[in-house]
């Protein structure tokens, strides 16, 4: 029988977490129909409610309704009950009464860092920028990679001391510090922070990224991103956007759902060419 999936969100029409599944279940001979749900602001509950009782065994969750789905989960993993956001919803029978939320983008930024980009991560000094939905559910899997030092930044101090303040009990915890306070001494800078979306330049002195080996941008685009450009010219080594994260995290999600690992490499190249081949393509003009 076909098994239903599908990612919900506002707006959703972006999201390439169709052709990411379609491409694994293919590849992994899995019956699988994955769509997108539009839910409306303040909708989000009813919208997931209609999808499971019509049979839906899944949904990956994204903008804005990462805490909504937290919030309405019945149970949760340990990494989604740290993070306090679920992205990863399973209404299947093995996840009981109730759904079933769990948290799979720091698994995939982590698998994408030391997997596809060779960075290894224990022992080192990471700075990460922002502290919104994405920052939260990244930060539990990079202190379990082993970071000897993780501090976080954010325009808004106070949310950035909320964050840290949830893995003050870990043995290597985070802290925060002010923009206007952080000096050179990062092995990695991470920016979710959702400067690409604004195509804006982050408040990082140049010393910063130099003293860096690799800075890494959670946005995702066809062309380099404004931080993947803002490294690259302040003499960072080596500099990338996330998208290789996003294809991970979907294959975490992907591994929940339906205990198959898929192989990551070929969706990642098939999806990086085609944001190439968008981002070369002549644009209509207007009449
Ligand atoms: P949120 O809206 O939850 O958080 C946004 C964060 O950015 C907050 O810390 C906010 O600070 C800060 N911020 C917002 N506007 C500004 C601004 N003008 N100047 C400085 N800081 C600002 O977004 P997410 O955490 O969900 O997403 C962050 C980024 O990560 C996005 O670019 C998104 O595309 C990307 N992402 C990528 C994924 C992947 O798989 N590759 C997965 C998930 C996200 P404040 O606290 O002050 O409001």
């Amino acid at each position: 029988m076909t098994q239903r999936y599908a990612v919900i969100g506002n707006p959703v029409e972006h999201s390439r977490s169709p052709q990411i599944h379609a491409q694994f279940a293919r590849e992994a001979g899995i019956d699988l129909e994955y769509g997108r749900i539009l839910a409306p602001l303040g909708g989000f509950v009813e919208a997931v409610e209609r999808f499971r009782d019509a049979g839906g065994s899944g949904l990956n969750v994204t903008l804005p309704f990462k805490l909504d789905a937290f919030a309405w989960a019945a149970r949760h993993s340990e990494r989604a009950a740290e993070a306090g956001a679920v992205n990863t919803l399973r209404f299947d029978a093995q996840a009981g009464e109730g759904a079933w939320g769990d948290n799979t983008d720091g698994a995939g930024l982590v698998r994408d860092l030391v997997e596809r980009h060779d960075f290894a991560l224990a022992g080192r000094s990471v700075l990460l920028l922002g502290a919104g939905g994405a920052a939260r559910g990244v930060v539990g899997p990079l202190l379990d990679a082993g970071v000897g030092r993780l501090v976080v930044a954010n325009r808004s101090p106070a949310n950035a001391a909320r964050l840290v303040e949830k893995f003050a009990a870990r043995a290597v915890h985070p802290v925060c510090v002010r923009l206007d306070a952080l000096e050179p001494g990062f092995d990695l800078v991470v920016e979710a922070s959702g400067s690409g979306l604004r195509d804006e330049r982050v408040p990082l002195a140049d010393e910063v990224f130099a003293a860096a080996t690799l800075a890494y941008d959670l946005f995702y685009a066809g062309a380099p991103t404004a931080f993947v450009r803002q490294a690259r010219a302040a003499g960072c080594p080596r500099a990338c956007d996330g998208l290789g994260m996003l294809v991970e995290q979907a294959a975490e999600s992907f591994f929940v759902w339906l205990g198959v690992r898929p192989a990551t490499e070929a969706v990642y190249r098939t999806l990086r060419e085609a944001l190439d081949a968008e981002h070369a393509a002549p644009r209509p003009r207007p009449r």
